[in-house]
Formats: C-alpha cells, structure tokens, sequence
C-alpha cells in the first residue's frame, strides 16, 4: 500500500468522530510511524499500518495524540507527556516570548505549576538563564524531571506546593512565571473530551478560576528581586481580572495579546 493509500486509511477512521482537524491528525500519526511525510513513502509495510490503524481508533475515542505519542514539541524542544501531566499548549508559548527579553545567563527564575517544565526549559535553553520548577503532584513532577534531564536543561525540579512559599528561602528570582490552573467550575463541566484525560488539578482554579492568581501573587511577590517580573497565563476573558489583582499588590500590570488579538498573558513588574 502506497503512502497516500495508507493516509486515506487513517483518515477514515478519524473522519468518524469529532476530531477537529483530521488532515493534520492523520499525517502527525503517519510520520510518527513512518518516519517521513505519506507522499515521500511508496509503500508501507502490514505492519506500519496495523500501527497506525491502532493509534487512531485510540484517538477517535477521543484519547489526546500527545498522550499516544508520549512526547509532544514546545517553543523547539521535545517534552514526554502521558496521563497526570498537562500537555504543553501552543498558546503558552506567549508566555516564554514575554518573558525572554527580560532574560539572560545571570537571570534566575522560577515557574510555579510546572507540570511537564514546558516554561522554564524552554526559557532556559532559548536565554541560558538559572531555573528553578515547582510541581506538586508525584506523576507530573516525574515528567518534569525526565523532561530536565532529556534537553539538559539548567532547571532545577522542586517538588512542593506552589502555595507554599517558604521553600526556595534564600533565593530571589529575577523573573516568575506561572500558567496555573485557571479554569472556571463552569468550564469544567463543558471539557471538550480530550481534556478529560488530562489532569484535573493542573486545570481548576477555583470556581472562578483565579484562585491562584489571587494566592501567588501575594505568596511570591516579595520574592521577586526590586525590578522583577511576574508574568502569568491567562484564561479567556480573565486578562482584565488578572490584572487588577496584580495591581492590588502593588504591581504595575500589562496584558499581552496573541497573534490571534486573543489576550493571554498578564505581565507585572514591581
Ligand atoms: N489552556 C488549558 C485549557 O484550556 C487550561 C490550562 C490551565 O488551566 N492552565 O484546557
């Protein structure tokens, strides 16, 4: 079977469900088995397609591709993930562009929340800076350290509480950066189903979503080094909110827009 024949395959099966974008799915799951793109593969062997039948009718259960894949790429680097870590989102490399300017070898950071340390690698890697990554929940943190150790990052993994502000004493951070869990009661209730396998805890933030907001930026604030910088992830329609709750601690805030004028990230300097 040709390559081409093969895609159509695969197709089919996706085509039978809700799956946004069945082109896109169907050759990321081609080239994850093949190795190459279906129309550079004149002919895939039985047991290529058998694999890739497999992978997709997982997928039109609604089960994540980064979940089957186990390793998904963020702002250039390669991140495992599976069940109990939050899979790294296109949309959260806004955050790591907001805070690069600010970022050099002698600057030292830390990102709350970590999960899989998406943030604070890629950070470090693009900048040379100092990180450190908090992450609370025992599957996550193991992601976040094979994650460390799989791009020899300069990121050191804290297993702790975010709202637990006594651990790292000593140190003050040039930059802090967290995409906490922001998601409102309502919203969890209407998770598309491919977030239902992610991790509840790395997606809740209260039943107004800005728990953490609210809990950080007071826990943290006194930690940033005089002229530091807190920048956060936002949910939609949070930007506004986000912002006068830096402000009422005393930061000078600013939210940040995507490509899509879509606003995403809150940005505070002290
Ligand atoms: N962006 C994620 C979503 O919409 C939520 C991530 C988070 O809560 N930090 O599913």
């Amino acid at each position: 079977m040709s390559g081409r024949e093969a895609l159509n395959v695969i197709k089919e099966i996706l085509g039978s469900t809700e799956i946004f974008d069945v082109n896109y799915e169907a050759g990321e799951i081609f080239k994850e088995v093949c190795g190459s793109h279906p129309l550079l593969v004149d002919s895939v062997t039985a047991e290529a397609l058998e694999k890739m039948k497999s992978i997709a009718l997982k997928r039109a259960e609604g089960y994540p591709l980064q979940y089957i894949f186990g390793k998904w790429e963020f702002f250039g680097c390669e991140f495992f993930v599976g069940e109990g870590v939050l899979i790294p989102r296109p949309e959260t490399e806004l955050l790591v562009e907001t805070a690069l300017p600010a970022l050099n070898e002698n600057s030292i950071i830390l990102d709350l929340c970590s999960g899989s340390g998406c943030i604070p690698i890629a950070c470090s890697k693009e900048s040379g800076c100092r990180a450190y990554a908090v992450e609370l929940y025992e599957k996550a943190f193991s992601f976040l350290e094979k994650n460390i150790a799989h791009n020899k990052a300069n990121v050191t993994a804290i297993n702790g509480d975010a709202l637990d502000n006594s651990i790292l004493s000593g140190i003050e951070f040039d930059v802090i950066l967290s995409n906490p869990p922001y998601l409102t009661k309502e919203e969890m209730s209407e998770l598309q189903k491919e977030v239902r396998f992610e991790p509840e805890t790395a997606l809740f933030g209260g039943d107004d979503g800005l728990y953490f907001y609210r809990m950080l930026f007071k826990l943290w604030k006194h930690r940033l080094k005089k002229g530091g910088i807190f920048a956060v992830e936002v949910g939609d329609k949070q930007a506004k909110d986000v912002k006068a709750l830096m402000e009422l601690e005393g930061f000078k805030a600013e939210i940040i827009s995507d490509y899509a004028g879509i606003e995403r990230v809150v940005k505070g300097s002290i």
